[in-house]
C-alpha cells in the first residue's frame, strides 16, 4: 500500500496530538502507572518479547522461570545452549521449536552487531536500530518495537490488535490499517517520550482486556467513554 493510501486509513482530525494526550490522561487517571515491562534486566525483556508472541503472559513467565532457575538467562549462556534444549525449557510458552529458533536468531544478531551489549548500540538512531532488528528472521514489527521500547528504552510506539480495536471503535482509524500506518498515527504527533509510549501502550492493552474486549465493549464504565463520537 502506498503511504498516501495508508494515511487514508486514518481519520482527519484537527488536533490529533491533543486528542491522544487527552485519551492518555483519562486512561492514566483511571489505571495509574503500569510499570511495564516486568523483568529483572533488559536482556530478560528481549527474551520475553519473543516468548510472548501468540501466547499469554503467564505462559511466558513459566518459560522465563525455567531459564532463570538454571542460571541460563544471559546472552552467551543461551547462545551456548543447544537449540533443542532451549526449546524444551521454553515449552510452556508454546510454539517452542519456532521460538527457540527465533531466539537463537536474535542472539546471533545481538552477538554479531554488539557483542551482546545494549550500550554498544547507543550510537545508532532509532530508525537504524529498528531496521537492523527487522532483519532478524522471526522478529516482526510488534516484537521489534517492544524490544526497542522496553529493552533499549527507545521511543518506538508499540501497536497491536488491541490498539487497532480500540481506535477503530472510536472511528479514528480503519480496521484494516497497516501496522506502520497505525504506528505513525501515534508517532507522527506525540512527543517521542519513552515513558509516555511505555505507559500508553500498557494502558491500551489493559483497557482492551478490561473494558474493550473482542466480544463486547463495556463503554459505560470505561475511562474512554467520553471520547466516543
Ligand atoms: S469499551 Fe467503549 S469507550 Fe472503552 S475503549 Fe472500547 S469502545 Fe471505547
Amino acid at each position: 500500500m502506498s503511504a498516501a493510501a495508508g494515511k487514508r486509513k486514518v481519520k482527519n482530525i484537527m488536533n490529533r496530538e491533543k486528542l491522544l494526550l487527552d485519551m492518555f490522561s483519562a486512561l492514566h487517571g483511571e489505571l495509574g502507572s503500569s510499570n511495564w515491562w516486568p523483568a529483572d534486566s533488559a536482556f530478560e525483556i528481549m527474551v520475553g518479547a519473543v516468548l510472548t508472541q501468540n501466547t499469554n503472559w503467564k505462559n511466558v513467565e513459566k518459560a522465563i522461570q525455567n531459564l532463570k532457575q538454571r542460571n541460563l538467562l544471559a546472552p552467551q549462556t543461551l547462545l551456548d545452549l543447544p537449540q533443542d534444549e532451549l526449546a524444551a525449557l521454553i515449552r510452556p510458552a508454546g510454539y517452542y521449536n519456532v521460538k527457540a529458533k527465533r531466539l537463537r536468531n536474535l542472539l546471533l544478531w545481538f552477538d554479531d552487531i554488539a557483542s551482546c551489549s545494549f550500550s554498544a548500540l547507543d550510537h545508532m538512531s532509532l530508525d537504524e536500530l529498528r531496521a537492523q532488528l527487522l532483519t532478524v528472521n522471526g522478529i516482526g514489527q510488534e516484537t521489534a518495537d517492544s524490544i526497542l521500547l522496553y529493552a533499549f528504552k527507545r521511543p518506538s510506539f508499540v501497536v497491536d490488535a488491541y490498539t487497532r480495536r480500540i481506535f477503530n471503535r472510536h472511528s479514528l482509524i480503519e480496521e484494516d490499517i497497516m501496522y506502520e500506518d497505525l504506528r505513525d498515527f501515534f508517532m507522527d504527533v506525540l512527543p517521542h517520550d519513552v515513558h509516555l509510549f511505555n505507559e500508553f501502550h500498557a494502558h491500551i492493552v489493559r483497557t482492551a482486556k478490561k473494558w474493550c474486549t473482542k466480544s463486547k465493549a463495556l463503554c459505560e464504565t470505561c475511562p474512554l467513554r467520553s471520547f466516543l463520537e
